[in-house]
């Protein structure tokens, strides 16, 4: 028997024809022979075995023909253990293997099904029909294989790529860059305003659109570049071996235009537009970056784009990449601030219009950063608040305040000033909304032993907008506390009048957006008196924020507001500052 018993080259493969193809790999004849007749009868005649003795053989030969399943005897001389079998599923690893092993040694054929075998024959102890059960059960598992690895790589509506493989790609292109210098560019792309379309034209709709749009994806993409859903609305495309920032414009280009032509979706036309971030790798640059930060990039671009509403698409550039570097430096730096004691509290007094007197407090959180130096709120409330940091350093600011509350209205007692003193403190969104905060505000008072009355929550107005059924409910169980709430920022959150009505609260902070107009702009003067009767007919204290003139005073004061704060009283100052006012006053 010759070693390539049946191997004829220029036959077609047979893929497409009814026969199957069997690749035997055994270096033992008569085993060979065996096999070759089980299967022969087990199976029929429309089976074509073809037999080698070596492995190299069956490499060569999977290279250039395609073969239903191929048998392997895990026993060959040249090649030690489950060495074989490795490098078959390299040479060919969409070919399903079915091992023969020798009975002494059932524990190696186990382990080469964990190994990626597909099932597995003892010598000696197989007969016609076991042997052609088993081939046919291994290609079967291996197309269920098959299926649900590609369930687990592609996305279910439009058959794209999911995220996870277009990671797994990109990290390719960028190991590839690596060798060969070559530039690769990411686009990321989102559907403007779909959630909008998918809400008024239904859900099925919007998946019939999702389909449609990655059809076009594809039609203006070359082969070689990867179109992937990346969730949502979000699509991405990887585009190797680019030439520069031109080539991935043009790209971006041709999807805009692909996108912007109309869509039929059940009878009606619908038209849509996308922003698109690109971020590319330059020459040499692919080994400084991972493929996630690769898209990220990108993402931060498309966002720009978005913002940016008029361009449809952004390069990512180096202000955007320090941008976000410092974004997660700070992000970092901010969950050790609170543990290293970073934080300080200042207060702003507010004054009451009629006496000049202080009336209270705000507090008003500072970051004293060991190398950047004291940072405002600006720079990293937000941050905060969407890490959810924003929790534990409220639940430190509110303590904080309580215990200076309780020490100034000792200090003014002292003193025998009768004026009840108040503290405000901010809260955020999440704050509202997080379970322990009523449990919390209760703890700091009683820790501090402050009336309940004396501590006024801020809240800003975009806040009360609509009516969200959870918002209401945290704002009443506040209420029944005791504490006084106010709604700060009035005027720039378009809160409608009516919601008030849902979120009763005790004070109304105006803006200092419409204070600095007083007096100066027709527009503003109307408003903050608008404001201030609103305030005074529902039975609020109005307060004026950032009043930084006289003029201002004297306006607000014929306007019949109640308090002002701004920095004509005072800045929001350090602890030790407020010690001297509590003593001495405001000298204004
Ligand atoms: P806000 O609650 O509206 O606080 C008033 C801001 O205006 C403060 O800025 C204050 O220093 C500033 N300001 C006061 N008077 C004047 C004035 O006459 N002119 C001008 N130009 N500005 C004036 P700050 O301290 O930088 O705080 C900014 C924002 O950060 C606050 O706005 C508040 O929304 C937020 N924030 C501050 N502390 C906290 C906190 O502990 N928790 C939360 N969630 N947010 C806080
Ligand atoms: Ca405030
Ligand atoms: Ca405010």
């Amino acid at each position: 028997m010759s070693v390539f018993d049946r191997i004829d080259t220029r036959r077609p493969r047979a893929a497409g024809t009814r026969t199957q193809r069997v690749l035997l790999v055994e270096d033992d004849h008569h085993d060979a022979g065996l096999v070759r007749e089980m299967l022969r009868s087990g199976w029929g005649a429309d089976v074509e075995i073809v037999h080698v003795e070596h492995l190299d053989r069956a490499c060569e030969y999977l290279a250039e023909n395609t073969v239903t399943c191929v048998l392997l005897d895990l026993t060959l001389p040249q090649v030690p253990g489950l060495d074989g079998l490795a490098r078959l599923r390299i040479a060919a690893p969409e070919v399903p293997i079915v091992v023969l092993s020798a009975h002494r040694d059932e524990a190696t054929a186990m382990r080469a099904v964990h190994a990626g075998a597909q099932d597995y024959l003892i010598k000696g102890r197989v007969d016609d029909s076991l042997v052609s059960r088993a081939v046919r059960y291994a290609v079967e598992r291996k197309r269920s294989e098959a299926q649900l690895l590609h369930q687990a790589l592609h996305d279910s509506l439009t058959e794209l790529p999911n995220r996870s493989m277009f990671l797994d790609h990109v990290e390719l292109a960028l190991e590839r860059s690596q060798r060969t210098g070559k530039r690769i560019a990411v686009l990321f792309l989102d559907l403007d305003r779909f959630k909008l379309i998918n809400d008024s034209l239904g859900h099925r709709a919007g998946d019939r659109l999702l389909c449609l749009v990655a059809t076009r994806l594809r039609g203006v993409t070359r082969e070689v570049d990867m179109v992937a859903r990346f969730g949502g609305d979000e699509f991405t495309i990887l585009c190797d071996d680019v030439t520069g920032e031109d080539d991935a414009v043009i790209v971006a280009d041709r999807v805009a235009e692909a996108i912007a032509a109309p869509f039929a979706i059940e009878g009606t036309e619908v038209f849509l537009t996308a922003s698109a971030g690109i971020a590319i790798v330059g020459e040499n640059a692919a080994g400084e970056i991972t493929a996630e930060a690769l898209i990220r990039d990108a993402d931060a671009a498309m966002h720009r784009a978005k913002e940016r509403g008029k361009s449809r698409h952004e390069l990512f550039d180096e202000v955007m990449r320090t941008t976000a570097v410092r974004r997660l430096e700070t992000e970092n730096a901010l969950h050790r601030a609170l543990e290293r004691g970073e934080f300080t509290v200042h207060y702003q007094p507010t004054v009451a219009l009629d006496t000049g007197q202080v009336q209270g407090l705000e507090a008003l959180i500072r970051w004293q950063h060991p190398d950047r130096g004291l940072i405002p709120p600006v720079d990293f409330v937000g941050l905060a608040e969407e890490t959810g940091l924003i929790v534990p350093i409220g639940r430190w600011v509110l303590d904080e305040a309580c215990g200076q509350l309780a020490r100034w209205r000792a200090l003014r007692r002292e003193h025998g000033d009768r004026v009840p003193l108040t503290m405000a403190v901010n809260l955020s969104a999440r704050q509202l909304l997080h379970e322990e905060l009523c449990s919390e505000v209760a703890q700091a008072l009683a820790v501090h032993d402050v009336p309940a009355q004396s501590l006024v929550l801020e809240l800003t107005e975009s806040l009360v907008v609509g009516e969200d059924e959870r918002t209401v409910e945290a704002f009443s169980r506040l209420r029944d506390l005791g504490i006084r709430l106010a709604i700060d920022d009035f005027g720039t959150g378009y809160a409608s009048l009516a919601s008030l009505k849902h979120f009763p609260a005790d004070v109304l902070k105006i803006d200092r957006a419409f204070v600095a107009g007083l007096g100066r702009d027709s527009v503003d003067t109307p408003i903050v008196a608008a404001v201030i009767g609103l305030a005074h007919e529902l039975g609020l204290v109005a307060v004026a924020e950032g009043v930084e003139t006289h003029r201002q005073v004297q306006v607000l004061r014929r306007l019949g507001c109640d308090y002002a704060q701004g920095h004509l009283f005072s800045r929001a100052v350090s602890p030790g500052e407020i010690d001297r006012i509590m003593v001495s006053g405001l000298s204004i």
